[in-house]
């Protein structure tokens, strides 16, 4: 198999795993028990939590562990929302959100709060004159993601939280694509709310974590137990924490180096696709592209035909024409950076991993060439 869809999940890494193991088997106390038992627990997971606060230039009290990335979205947007509805009722977020942003600002439309879409342009950013025009006496909060899962494209974050500071207006940010890839410091950006994902980079699925910037007044999204400061109730996924924090540790120590394998293997791709195959396209930004991110239409080809082939051959990659794969509408990202109409069906994303190897891309693409001309002349 040649795994190229890394934007959609990774797989663990077998030093994370091997962290993990003892909290399914021996250490299983609650991290709530006051025994010692339960103390091993807590202990590591404390030392998870301060590992993830320096990533990001977080102190770890503003690091609350949640079930990923959606869970985070919503309590940040739901959230914030309830605690400054006094204040207003006006929020700014971005056409090209996750659906965990764009369908929680959906169900807040309902309940009485408005929200403003700011377009992006054609390679995925948002104009930071807009932003400035949208801003409100009512705004409370701007969210705005850091990267775009779909096209890559990495926002003006630090200019963004300027704006945001200047109007007095609370900033969120969805880090779940950029963590790991992009030297994150919140301080220094103005984020005041931040979602990561743990699955992502190399962590177990259903973990993520919200920093919340010491002194926002967040209320809690789960009511219950006394976890986590009161603050998200439930007993902690222990394992899946310290396998998140040991995944963190890992990235960050090879930070630089997968950084620059993996914009040498992306630039590499983009430039043989790109002179390999006639009629494509790539989508997003050149100079603000998330590392390992290369989103490309090939015109006149069914991307979801093409996706089949691939997967005949072992290799995954992601459809960029499908909002998921029960809808057969194109994507809504592709629309807002204006891919064409002959060329937005026939779109792939492929996400690279620092696993992936030169080999691999050379399979792939003599499969890709062979399958585009199968699907264009049928043979
Ligand atoms: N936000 C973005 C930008 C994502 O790409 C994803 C996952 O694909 C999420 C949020 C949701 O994260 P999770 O799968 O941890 O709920």
């Amino acid at each position: 198999m040649i795994y190229l869809d890394h934007a959609a999940t990774t797989g663990v890494h077998p030093e994370v795993l091997l962290e993990m193991l003892p909290f399914f088997k021996d250490v299983y106390g609650n991290p709530s028990g006051i025994y010692e038992f339960g103390k091993d627990a807590k202990e590591m997971m404390e030392r998870s939590r301060a590992q993830l606060a320096k990533t990001i230039g977080a102190k770890p009290e503003e690091i609350f562990f949640t079930s990923g990335g959606t869970e985070a979205d919503n309590w940040a947007l739901l959230k914030t929302s309830e605690q400054k509805k006094e204040q207003g009722r006006h929020i700014i977020t971005s056409q090209i959100e996750h659906h965990a942003i764009l369908r929680t600002c959906a169900h807040l439309e309902k309940n009485g709060y408005e929200v403003t879409y700011l377009p992006v342009d054609r390679e995925g950013m948002i104009s930071l004159e807009a932003l400035e025009q949208a801003v409100r006496k009512d705004t409370i909060l701007i969210s705005i993601m850091y990267a775009n899962n779909e096209i890559g494209t990495v926002q003006p974050v630090r200019e963004i939280g300027k704006i945001a500071k200047k109007n007095n207006i609370l900033f969120h940010t969805d880090a779940v694509q950029a963590y790991m890839h992009e030297k994150i410091n919140v301080s220094e950006e103005g984020i005041d709310l931040l979602s990561v994902s743990g699955h992502k980079f190399g962590g177990p699925k259903g973990t993520g974590f919200l920093y919340v910037r010491d002194g926002i007044m967040l209320p809690p999204l789960l009511h219950g137990g006394g976890q986590e400061k009161n603050r998200r109730a439930g007993t902690e996924n222990v394992a899946g924490i310290i396998g998140m924090g040991k995944a963190s540790a890992i990235g960050e120590k090879n930070f630089e180096k997968n950084h620059e394998k993996l914009s040498g293997m992306r630039d590499y791709l983009i430039k043989r696709l790109q002179t390999e195959i006639e009629g494509c396209r790539l989508n997003g930004s050149m100079k603000h592209r998330l590392d390992g991110n290369i989103n490309i239409s090939f015109e006149g080809v069914e991307g979801e035909a093409l996706l089949l082939l691939l997967d005949m051959a072992g290799i995954c990659v992601s459809s960029g024409s499908a909002c998921n794969s029960s809808s057969k509408s194109a994507s809504y990202v592709l629309q807002a950076v204006k891919v064409p109409e002959t060329y937005i069906r026939g779109t792939i994303r492929i996400t690279l991993g620092a696993e992936n190897t030169m080999e691999e891309l050379a399979v792939f693409m003599e499969h890709l060439k062979e399958d585009i001309r199968y699907l264009r002349n049928g043979n």
